[in-house]
């Protein structure tokens, strides 16, 4: 049977993959390159936009070289990104006019800052769901058109075009004939305005970045064209799905319904809550993001993220050198029946959602006589629980609807003792899906409900459940645990300003 497989390009931070899913939506074949990191400056993260092409190319040929897949059985691309990188390139040559500025730089911050003194953070939320923030793409944009000589003289001509790392593939896949991203890229901008579904003329107008630069947008789930014969063996393969990393982890978890949410437990948790058809804005600091869309629908979600999780097992692992590899956390903890009053607060880095402090510092309390390493790294892994109760608990208040479930994925959820306390702390149950792949296959499965390989309604068996963790703790209990980690993070608040700061 031909066309029987659907190709799924996930274009992450640190590599480019490609993964191949057959029509029951299992992996059959994949590959990976990774990417470079540069850090020219102390706050700059920038990839090379040759690379990021070439590598995704070359992970493409790979899969289908160990899967000994003809591309004419591909029947469908889908395409997932790390969001908000950029790139500006020469619409005739194809060259890219400098290199990607990553989501992670924050050369842009006194650009916000300037922004914000303009008197838009209000503008900006309103219109895009967004807080000014460095991390966003526009400010980007807007950098390397006023860094690189003469870069906004081609840009008014029409003689430059920008995009996130999604419109990059699509135009080099179609050699050039499509200039296009998705809805969920675009709502992470900072220019998309979620009401027209269009970039919005003030926000380009207030960073002088020309519209015709940027690409045409278009809905998550929909033909994107065919990509030039030339890349694979000659035959020439519909795009049919592009979708955000963040966005295609939650329809790869199938939470297609409002109130379900998702969370991936990597360096730090992302936690998305798709809040259905209506648009949600926060009053407790989380974002409000495009879930996808198709057809005339655009559904929304609420985004939160946890700056430090896996990094703070990173941490007991390099900065302390009590544990050799991550799993041995799990091993230490369960030699302890509960953390005995200790709580140790990870706020490396500041708090995010729904604190947002960027002077908390973290702490360890509750120490006693008969405190044990053992006590602590329990401690430090019930505060990745802790702090995506705080985020999930603000979705809840914000979409007005009780969390059901939790469906989770990434590095730390192989920790069934996390998992547990997650449920526990929660009272809601944490389902662990069989697939490690959840952002690949989120982006395969729009790309078959598109082909029609599948209808919404089979989506749901793609992802099942490898573990269900039922909430065992009693309400008491919890409330007591959850009254005493709000307590010690409020006691981590403004602590570098109060002591280091003049
Ligand atoms: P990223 O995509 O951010 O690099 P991953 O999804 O690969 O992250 O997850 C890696 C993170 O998960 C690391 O920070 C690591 O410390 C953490 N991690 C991995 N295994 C475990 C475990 N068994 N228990 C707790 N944390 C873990």
């Amino acid at each position: 049977m031909s066309n029987q497989y659907i190709l799924a390009l996930d274009q992450g931070t640190t590599s480019s993959r490609a993964i191949v899913f057959d029509q029951q939506a299992r992996p059959v074949a994949q590959a990976q390159r990774t990417i470079r990191q540069s850090y020219p400056q102390p706050g700059w993260v920038e990839h090379d936009g040759v690379e990021i092409w070439e590598s995704q190319l070359a992970a493409v040929q790979e899969a289908l070289h160990s899967g000994q897949i003809n591309p004419e059985q591909i029947g469908s691309i889908g395409i997932t990104n790390q969001r908000e990188t950029v790139l500006v390139w020469d619409r005739t040559s194809g060259e890219p006019i400098h290199p990607a500025i990553v989501w992670q730089d924050r050369r842009t911050a006194s650009l916000c800052e300037a922004l914000k003194d303009r008197g838009l953070a209000k503008v900006v939320t309103d219109k895009t769901g967004l807080l000014i923030d460095a991390y966003f793409s526009a400010t980007k944009i807007a950098w390397i058109l006023d860094h690189i000589e003469g870069a906004r003289e081609k840009a008014n001509r029409g003689e430059l075009l920008a995009g996130t790392m999604d419109t990059w593939l699509i135009w080099k896949l179609t050699s050039g004939q499509v200039h296009a991203t998705d809805v969920t890229n675009a709502s992470r901008t900072m220019l998309f305005n979620l009401d027209t579904r269009d970039w919005d003329e003030e926000l380009l107008s207030e960073l002088q970045i020309p519209r015709c630069i940027l690409p045409t947008i278009c809905m998550s789930g929909h033909f994107y064209g065919m990509t030039d014969p030339k890349w694979l063996n000659g035959v020439a393969v519909p795009i049919h799905s592009v979708l955000g990393d963040q966005q295609a982890a939650l329809f790869g978890h199938t939470c297609l319904e409002a109130g379900s949410a998702k969370n991936t437990y990597g360096t730090g948790c992302f936690i998305l809550m798709n809040t259905g058809s209506e648009r949600v804005t926060s009053t407790h600091g989380l974002l409000t993001t495009v879930a996808w869309g198709m057809g005339d629908e655009m559904y929304y979600a609420l985004e939160g993220s946890v700056f430090v999780a896996g990094a703070a097992i990173q941490w007991l692992e390099e900065g302390l050198g009590w544990i050799d590899e991550p799993a041995q956390s799990e091993r230490m903890a369960s030699q302890v029946p509960t953390s005995d009053g200790v709580v140790v607060v990870p706020a490396f880095t500041g708090l995010g959602a729904p604190y947002w402090d960027m002077y908390a510092r973290g702490a360890i309390f509750g120490l006693t006589r008969g405190t044990t390493s053992n006590h602590i790294v329990r401690a430090t892994l019930e505060s990745l629980a802790y702090q995506s109760r705080d985020v999930i608990n603000a979705m809840e208040k914000d979409a007005g609807m009780p969390l059901q479930e939790l469906r989770v994925d990434g590095g730390a959820v192989s920790n069934d003792l996390l998992m547990q306390f997650q449920a526990d702390i929660l009272g809601a149950v944490v389902t662990r899906t069989e697939t490690g792949e959840t952002t690949a296959l989120g982006a395969a499965l729009l790309a078959g409900l598109v082909s029609e390989v599948w209808s919404k309604e089979q989506l749901k068996q793609f992802n099942p459940a490898e573990r269900m963790f039922q909430p065992l703790m009693d309400e008491e209990k919890k409330e007591e645990l959850y009254r005493v980690w709000q307590d010690a993070v409020r006691r981590t608040m403004g602590w570098e300003q109060h002591h280091f700061e003049s």
